[in-house]
């Protein structure tokens, strides 16, 4: 079936000497390689800021004599020159770590399924953390050069825009997202037209096409039912991420795990590990075991087949939260196919039930569980939760022998370190430091970092941070779209010389967005010391559904415009990847309060800590792990109340004591001539020495392949056998 190929994009039209331009645009190699973003702004940087940095809409609508003069241009054409061969000697990939460390195993296929993929902000297909980790471990597979493919959807409207209103209200706006301004290409058959798989739903066929992005070396396959064949509801089910109506959740659902499957045969694939990114796609394992059955097996054979080449991991420390469908719903959209399957009704449903007060559910996180071999939560916290809440399915075993493991995430550093930082790191660790960022012996040597230049570094990118929101309320007052006092709430009273701290997050209850709040009083007073001020930029969307979510957003917005917090309060508006990068870069301090053990990880203070920002935050998640008492600072002991207020009393006491008495203090006190606090900048070096290497992507990926891919791939994996 492999007479399916990507398309040749369209390659606009381009003086010659510079037409590889195209090339780039539609490979997000650019995405974490600032050099490669920079040959596009080159040509005309307030385009490229207004068209949010994405290069297939830039090379469209930028006028042909600001190209015509870039190829006029010895500098810039040398430069041209040696980014496109940077770029190709990457893409070639003919010495990458896992040829070195695999030469055996580069001809397996790995195949990795997501809901969300967060790559960067002009595609955003993404909603928050899942997303960006699902985006950062295909960044960081193309660094390492594992032969892996990736599957999601496209989203036709996005995720949507926030607007807040001058009462703090979230307003959200849906985008129609033009796939022509974005670097996906089409599938297509040989005759040109769509490739396309279909999914059987009740009373009906649904079909989708398959677009592929190209991430460095990885192709992600992005599945998208808006296409002529589908009624004008089955158009819409790949519109937009996370319905909470279930008649569009579990066909997305299939969509994904089954239509999945089938895409990548239909590609011409046939991997020989499967990897599940929470439970959204875990509809994959009854499609791979449908093909065996198909064969002739049982579905016990096909099973015991499939679970060694299943890979599972779980994001959600809380019941509730866990991906699940209530069984009468099942019985609609699976009736056809436990027959299919061998299986009766009930033990169809057993392969995912659980008892719920309301009644029994399918959980996705279930069906995982019980046909995947191996299986990890996200940090060891996380992992200990996991092994809690799951442990009934393995009743024979101790709660510490139920076989989850854990393997922390982190972030990919090309795409979350500035780049100012980046050069400093390249003067004194080395230009190959990045290929060592796993090596804590390379992140020793920050302390040869001079301190005046590494507090310079830090203070330019705190200033691209306020002049980022000075400009973005700039446009939306140019607008006539905002209040005054929301231009202060915007941050246009933000100054370069305070300390600054960021939160920026889901507004979710249990991430208490307010719990900085809780003593009014008390927090001005530190906000407002005359010697020793203190700014607070906030982001963060709310799912449109989570009413108390978007409760707590008003209550920070309120709080923003009150006269009485100087400009000093800020909320900035649409949380993305961009935002978040201007946030995690400039700040002093990034602040995180959830509700223990809420946080399965969290790696926006990851971001955060290999920028030299400091830590300040819950012993929840990857924080439990990465803080040891020098490196950043704790919110609470670590202990655990009952009562949830009295948890919240408690953690806002141990906020304001430490912002007061350590925090505050360490930035402003015993400053040098140069003007910064050596003892800070201690601390910073600290966090970065010992945070770098742990979090950092090559980390997580190697141990991915160490713990959970290398059993999978050495079980062989299964081939069904082409049908005659
Ligand atoms: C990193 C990131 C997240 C996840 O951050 P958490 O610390 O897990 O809350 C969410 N949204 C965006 C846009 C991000 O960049």
């Amino acid at each position: 079936m492999q007479d399916i190929h990507p398309e040749t994009p369209n390659h606009f039209s381009l003086p010659r000497r510079i037409s590889r331009l195209g090339q780039l645009a539609y490979n997000l190699w650019w995405v974490w390689n600032p050099e490669g973003q920079m040959v596009f702004s080159q040509i005309d940087k307030p385009l490229w800021e207004r068209l949010n940095h994405n290069p297939v809409a830039f090379l469209r609508k930028v006028d042909r004599p600001k190209l015509n003069a870039v190829t006029n241009d010895r500098y810039y054409l040398d430069f041209y020159d040696r980014v496109m061969r940077n770029f190709d000697q990457y893409v070639k990939a003919d010495s990458t770590w896992f040829q070195h460390t695999y030469p055996d195993l580069v001809n397996k296929t790995m195949a990795y399924f997501s809901f969300e993929f967060g790559l960067h902000e002009a595609i955003p297909v993404y909603a928050g953390g899942l997303g960006v980790l699902s985006g950062d471990h295909l960044k960081e597979a193309s660094d390492l050069g594992l032969p892996l493919v990736a599957v999601g959807f496209v989203y036709n409207q996005g995720y949507f825009s926030q607007r807040i209103t001058e009462d703090g209200w979230q307003e959200t706006r849906n985008l129609v997202l033009n796939f022509d301004e974005m670097p996906l290409i089409p599938m297509v058959k040989k005759d040109g037209s769509p490739a396309m798989i279909t999914v059987d739903l009740p009373g009906r066929q649904v079909w989708a096409r398959i677009w592929t992005l190209k991430v460095g070396r990885i192709s992600l396959y992005l599945l998208d039912t808006n296409v002529d064949a589908n009624s004008p509801a089955d158009r819409q089910l790949t519109a937009r991420l996370y319905s909470s109506d279930p008649e569009i959740r579990i066909p997305q659902e299939m969509l994904l795990g089954i239509g999945g499957v089938r895409a990548l045969r239909a590609l011409g694939y046939d991997p020989a590990l499967w990897h599940m990114n929470e439970g959204h796609s875990a509809f994959l394992v009854l499609e791979r075991a449908l093909e065996l059955v198909n064969q002739g097996m049982t579905f016990e054979q096909a099973c015991s087949q499939v679970r060694t080449s299943n890979i599972f991991t779980t994001h959600t420390p809380v019941p509730a939260g866990n991906d699940q469908f209530p069984l009468w719903q099942m019985d609609k959209y699976f009736g056809q196919i436990w027959p299919q399957l061998g299986l009766t009704r009930d033990q169809f449903m057993d392969l995912g039930r659980q008892a719920q007060a309301w009644g029994d559910t399918f959980v996705m996180p279930i069906l995982a569980l019980k046909l995947s071999d191996q299986r990890n939560a996200v940090s060891e916290l996380h992992g200990q939760v996991s092994r809690r809440m799951w442990r009934f399915l393995w009743p024979d075993r101790r709660e510490e022998d139920v076989p989850i493991t854990h393997i922390t995430n982190s972030v990919h550093a090309g795409t979350w370190m500035a780049r100012r930082l980046r050069m400093l790191f390249e003067r004194y660790l080395g230009t190959d430091w990045l290929q060592r960022q796993d090596d804590p012996d390379l992140w020793a040597e920050v302390e040869n970092i001079p301190d005046g230049e590494l507090w310079a570094v830090r203070q330019h990118l705190k200033r691209k941070l306020l002049n980022f929101a000075n400009e973005r309320i700039r446009q939306s007052w140019l607008a006539g779209q905002v209040h005054p006092v929301q231009v202060v709430a915007g941050g246009v009273l933000l100054e370069p010389y305070s300390l600054t701290i960021g939160f920026a997050r889901r507004f979710a209850t249990y991430k208490r967005g307010n719990l900085v709040l809780r003593d009014i009083d008390r927090l001005m007073s530190i906000v407002n010391n005359p010697s020793m001020p203190v700014q607070i930029v906030f982001a963060g969307k709310s799912h449109p559904a989570d009413e108390p979510g978007k409760l707590i957003i008003q209550q920070v917005y309120r709080a923003a415009k009150d006269a009485k917090a100087g400009g000093r309060l800020v909320f900035l508006e649409d949380y993305d990847m961009n935002v978040a990068r201007y946030m995690v870069q400039g700040v002093d301090v990034w602040m995180n309060t959830p509700l223990r053990p809420n946080e399965a990880s969290g790696t926006s203070g990851m971001k955060a800590a290999i920028n030299g920002v400091l830590n300040f935050s819950v012993l929840d998640g990857w924080w439990q792990e990465g803080y040891n008492g020098e490196n950043g600072w704790s919110i609470g002991n670590g202990v655990d109340f009952s009562d949830p207020n009295q948890q919240d009393d408690a953690d806002a006491e141990s906020l304001y004591d430490t912002l007061e008495n350590s925090i505050v203090p360490l930035y402003y006190n015993g400053r040098t001539t140069e003007g910064f606090s050596s003892d800070w900048l201690a601390r910073v070096k600290e966090s970065l020495r010992t945070l770098g290497p742990q979090f950092t992507m090559r980390r997580m990926l190697k141990d991915y392949v160490t713990q959970l891919y290398l059993p999978a791939l050495q079980s062989g994996g299964v081939k069904p056998v082409p049908e005659a």
